[in-house]
């Protein structure tokens, strides 16, 4: 019902999303850390700086070294993201929007104030600033890097993913709200079929080295869940006591990989004998839509 009456008027979704958000960014999050150390993943062609923002976001600013041009993933802090452009002298020229909620595109039209001729991509008309609409397999560059759209409905409609690719560089994927480390977005606006679709047949088919970029750092509550769900599956029992130093230490756990999201995370193991005896469920997209209601309502 209040999901009806939401798809009718785009202006009381996004009110309500805005609110939702910043009522969520002054309560202290679930850990009771603060969510503010920066890290930087340097590769050969690709450099990234993973940029906390509000209480568990994560915006990141990807650099192609050769030619020194820089795009920013989801930039709610517009003042972050201006510092860290300059701490790298880099040159800014688009925004990679994942989806239209305010937590992730709302600082998109403040941030074009302070820069020039910024293109800011996404696969949704809702998205604040917008200049550039992308599609499944759409294609651009960031200087030599490349970057593939992939539409990953669900979470919301007009979701994308950019999976991004150097010479010499493991690939990166920017997963926004569809795939968390351990976990996965809530379904607002699709079902646990194009979830399915989502992380199984199209992110679960990019090269296992891939690393992993999320919208969120909720790594640690979802690897709890997914003990729940696989008491006896070392994997995530190993990944829960490192995760667990990194944040005792304040730090984030991104970014994971296709490999270890696919040994940990029960979104992306329906498949699983152990997981489908789990959700008394004979069917992996079952299995899906069983798993999100659970931790809909699962107290860790
Ligand atoms: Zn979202």
């Amino acid at each position: 019902m209040l999901n009806a009456i939401l798809r009718t008027s785009p202006w009381l979704e996004n009110t309500l999303t805005s609110l939702y958000f910043k009522a969520k960014s002054i309560s202290t999050n679930n850990f009771g850390t603060p969510h503010r150390i920066s890290a930087i993943i340097t590769q050969p062609n690709m450099k990234v700086q993973i940029l906390p923002a509000l209480q568990d976001n994560y915006m990141y600013l990807i650099i192609d070294e050769a030619t020194q041009e820089a795009a920013i993933v989801d930039p709610v802090d517009p003042e972050g993201v201006v510092a860290a452009v300059q701490q790298n002298n880099v040159n800014l020229t688009k925004v990679l929007t994942t989806h239209h909620h305010w937590d992730h595109a709302g600082g998109n039209a403040k941030l074009c104030q302070k820069f020039n001729n910024l293109q800011v991509y996404g696969g949704d008309v809702r998205i604040k600033a917008l200049t550039h609409t992308v599609k499944h397999n759409d294609c651009f560059n960031i200087g030599e890097l490349k970057v593939q759209c992939l539409a990953t409905p669900c979470h919301t409609t007009g979701h994308i993913c950019y999976y991004i690719t150097g010479d010499q560089d493991p690939p990166a994927v920017f997963t926004g709200d569809t795939l968390f480390a351990g976990g996965c977005g809530r379904f607002f606006e699709g079902t646990a079929e194009q979830m399915y679709q989502a992380l199984i047949k199209i992110l679960g088919s990019l090269p296992n080295e891939t690393k992993v970029y999320c919208g969120h750092e909720y790594t640690e509550s979802n690897l709890r869940f997914g003990q729940y769900i696989e008491p006896e599956n070392e994997a995530i029992r190993h990944k829960i006591e490192s995760v667990r130093m990194q944040r005792e230490k304040y730090c984030p756990t991104v970014p994971s990989t296709i490999q270890d999201e696919k040994l940990t995370n029960p979104f992306m193991r329906v498949h699983e004998q152990s997981v489908m005896d789990h959700t008394k469920q004979k069917d992996p997209i079952q299995t899906m839509a069983f798993l999100r209601q659970e931790k809909d309502n699962f107290k860790a």
